[in-house]
Formats: C-alpha cells, sequence, structure tokens
C-alpha cells in the first residue's frame, strides 16, 4: 500500500470491506467502521471504541476520512448555508444546505464546472474543469452534516435527502457517483430511501438507462424547452438526445424508479420559454409520450453575462395554471438563500476551464434565442 492516506469516504461498503479484506480483516469490521463514518460522521478513527486497537492503527497508519476544505461558508437569513469546498487546482465547488419544516436537503456538486454549457447556467458557462471523486462528493454531504449536527447540537441526523442538483452534471461523472449514491442509500450508511436522493441529469439518456439498471433513486429531468429548436439552443446535449429519445428514456426510467412520476425541472426565461403557448406544447408532448410527469419550474437566477432574464411573476403562476389545470402537477420553486446566491444556476465556485467551453459560451452569446410571442 503507498503511503498516501486512503480517503474512507471514497468507498462505498462493498469497497470498503475489499480494502479491509487486504488488511487482513473480515467484512462485518468494514460495516462496523462504514458505520462510525457515515452514520456517526467520524474521523477520528482512535475513538471508534469496538474495533480493535490493532486495526485503529493500522486505519491512523493508512487511512483517513477528509471532506474538501472549505473555502467559505454563507449563512443566509432564511437558515440556508451554503459551503464553497477547495479541490485542488484552483477549482472550488458548492454544496447547500436548505432546513424547511419537515425535512433537510442538501444540493451536492458531482463536478467542478460543466460540458454541457446549458446557456442560462453559470456553471455551464465556466466550462469543465474535472470530475470529483466520490470522497469529494460524499465529503460535501459528510462535512455538512457534521457542521449542522454541532450547530444544532444534535446526535441525531439533520439531512434526510440529497438532491445531485449543484455543479455539474452527475450522469457525466457516473463512476464516482454511483457509489456515492450506494454509500447513501446503504442501511449501514446513511440509509435514505431512495425517494429521498434525487439525481437530476440534462438527458443523458443512455446514462438514465444504466441508473435505472444499477441504482434507480428519485430522478429529476431538466426539459427547459417542450420543441427541439428550442432545447437545442438551452441544452446543448439536445442535439444528441433530441426531446422524444428523452421522453422515452423517461418513460423507461418509471418502471423503476421510486415514484410514479419523473419531475421535470423548467427554468423560466422571460420571452424564451414561458409563454402559454409554450406550457399548451409541453401538454401535448406528455400526453403523445404518455408521461407522469410533475412540474417544477425555476425562476430562473440571473447571474452577470447571462443575457437572459427572469420571467416575471405573473408569467410564472399562468404557466403554472395552464399545466395544472391539465391536471399535471406543478409547483413553484422557492428561491432560498437568495442573500448568498445560493440558488440553481448560480452556484460558481471558480473553476479553471480546461477546455474552450468558455469560448464557445462567449460565442454562443451573440446569437439572439427567438424570443416567444408574449401573451
Ligand atoms: N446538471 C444537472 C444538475 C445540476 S443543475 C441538470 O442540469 O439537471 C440543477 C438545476 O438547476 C437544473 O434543472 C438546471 O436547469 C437548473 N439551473 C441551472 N442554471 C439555472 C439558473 N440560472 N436559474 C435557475 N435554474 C437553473
Ligand atoms: Fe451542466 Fe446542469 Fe448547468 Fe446544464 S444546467 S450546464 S447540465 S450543471
Amino acid at each position: 500500500m503507498s503511503d498516501v492516506p486512503v480517503n474512507l469516504l471514497d468507498f462505498d461498503l462493498d469497497a470498503l470491506a475489499a480494502w479491509c479484506e487486504a488488511l487482513g480483516e473480515k467484512r462485518f469490521r468494514a460495516v462496523q467502521l462504514f458505520r462510525w463514518i457515515h452514520q456517526r460522521t467520524e474521523s477520528d478513527f482512535s475513538a471508534m471504541s469496538d474495533l480493535a486497537r490493532s486495526l485503529r492503527e493500522k486505519l491512523t497508519a493508512r487511512a483517513c476520512v477528509a471532506a474538501p476544505p472549505v473555502l467559505r461558508q454563507s449563512e443566509a437569513a432564511d437558515g440556508t448555508i451554503k459551503w464553497l469546498f477547495d479541490v485542488g487546482d484552483g477549482n472550488a465547488v458548492e454544496a447547500v444546505y436548505i432546513p424547511e419544516d419537515d425535512r433537510g436537503t442538501l444540493c451536492v456538486s458531482s463536478q467542478a464546472g460543466c460540458a454541457v454549457g446549458c446557456r442560462f447556467c453559470a456553471t455551464g458557462h465556466q466550462g469543465f474543469s474535472r470530475n470529483l471523486t466520490t470522497a469529494e462528493i460524499m465529503g460535501q454531504l459528510w462535512f455538512a452534516e457534521r457542521f449542522v449536527r454541532q450547530r444544532l447540537g444534535v446526535a441525531e441526523r439533520v439531512i434526510s435527502n440529497v438532491v445531485l442538483m449543484g455543479m455539474g452534471e452527475p450522469l457525466q461523472n457516473y463512476r464516482c457517483v454511483l457509489p456515492a449514491l450506494r454509500a447513501m442509500l446503504d442501511d449501514h450508511g446513511w440509509g435514505m430511501s431512495r425517494r429521498r436522493v434525487t439525481v437530476s441529469t440534462s438527458g443523458m439518456v443512455r446514462m438514465m438507462e444504466r441508473l435505472a439498471r444499477d441504482c434507480p433513486v428519485a430522478l429529476a429531468v431538466s426539459l427547459h424547452a417542450p420543441d427541439d429548436a428550442l432545447r437545442d439552443a438551452l441544452v446543448p446535449l439536445n442535439r444528441k438526445h433530441p426531446i422524444d429519445e428523452l421522453m422515452a428514456a423517461c418513460r423507461a426510467y418509471l418502471q423503476h424508479a421510486p415514484r410514479d412520476f419523473i419531475t421535470i425541472e423548467y427554468c423560466m426565461l422571460g420571452g424564451v420559454n414561458d409563454a402559454p403557448e409554450q406550457a399548451e406544447a409541453l401538454i401535448a408532448l406528455l400526453r403523445r409520450h404518455s408521461l407522469r410527469a410533475k412540474f417544477n419550474l425555476i425562476p430562473f437566477n440571473p447571474f452577470p453575462l447571462s443575457g437572459l432574464e427572469r420571467s416575471p411573476q405573473e408569467r410564472v403562476r399562468a404557466f403554472a395554471g395552464i399545466l395544472n389545470g391539465a391536471g399535471i402537477v406543478t409547483t413553484i420553486r422557492r428561491a432560498r438563500g437568495d442573500d448568498i446566491a445560493a440558488a440553481c444556476g448560480q452556484l460558481a465556485g471558480d473553476v479553471r476551464d480546461r477546455t474552450r467551453a468558455a469560448e464557445r459560451m462567449a460565442r454562443r452569446r451573440t446569437i439572439p434565442l427567438h424570443l416567444a410571442p408574449t401573451a
């Protein structure tokens, strides 16, 4: 084994058991260790009192349990907390804790930057730097849980739900996201039910099929447009997997999903995708594909240089009204942590673009989007 300590947050239970086996330890020891790490958020091996002293010493010499260092922490008036984590090489990613009456949700990042390059997303404008490791993904959850527990002075779980809706496209980092999901679901780990863990995707059709097979958690799909012409302009991935293909993949996912609907996210952009006719077109689209879905309308969160506008509240309400009127349950996402820029698409840690995505985005900004007819 090398001298660099192994970060045990990198492992799901099977991988931890295999690692422990290489140390000459039985699986039940890995189970105990996994529970200490994920259920009690312990990082000090010497405090893991039911492990043999010899094992604790081996662990101290070879392993660690560590979240990425925190560069900045901001707390909003409504209790939302945002952390900026340093993931090295000048890259930083964010996680956001959102307390509500009946739950605590953590929004987690999966990549430093994002290669999909959606027109309305601050992360997309930064371009892509690299995939996060499983330890960096789990580290956000582990750190946030530990922090909030200490803050509230409680020993029991505070984060009940996880959404992979931070920076990055989780299904473009499947190899590292999958063990993280498994640790979240494992009864010896976080023990979350599949409906409390949501993967949000911009429409990676092939990977949706794999997720359905491997670990079918709740799925949210970022649609943002009722037709291919507009979606091509907003979500470049659409040129590879057009809407009909995406809708078919959603239907197939439903055979495995923990709920009987898919959540469709729709970022409301003034004069672009918020016209009543576009709501009607969405209704027709869902009917054509017999897809059971709930809509989550996200008022656009502006960021510098986006060149786009938030839909006026009235228009968002009218849009929701049309969808609801057709029997499609539609909610409007409440902005949380407004005063600390913690909202969707505003998560903009520093990311070193190692691609030319930033330049591409700058060029694309000069191409006007067609404006939807106003009501
Ligand atoms: N890459 C994944 C998950 C991260 S983005 C995805 O695209 O689904 C999470 C959600 O935030 C997506 O629905 C995305 O469309 C939305 N979003 C991105 N930028 C936004 C912005 N500026 N305002 C509002 N929502 C935004
Ligand atoms: Fe990437 Fe999602 Fe942002 Fe699109 S919306 S650029 S897929 S993080």
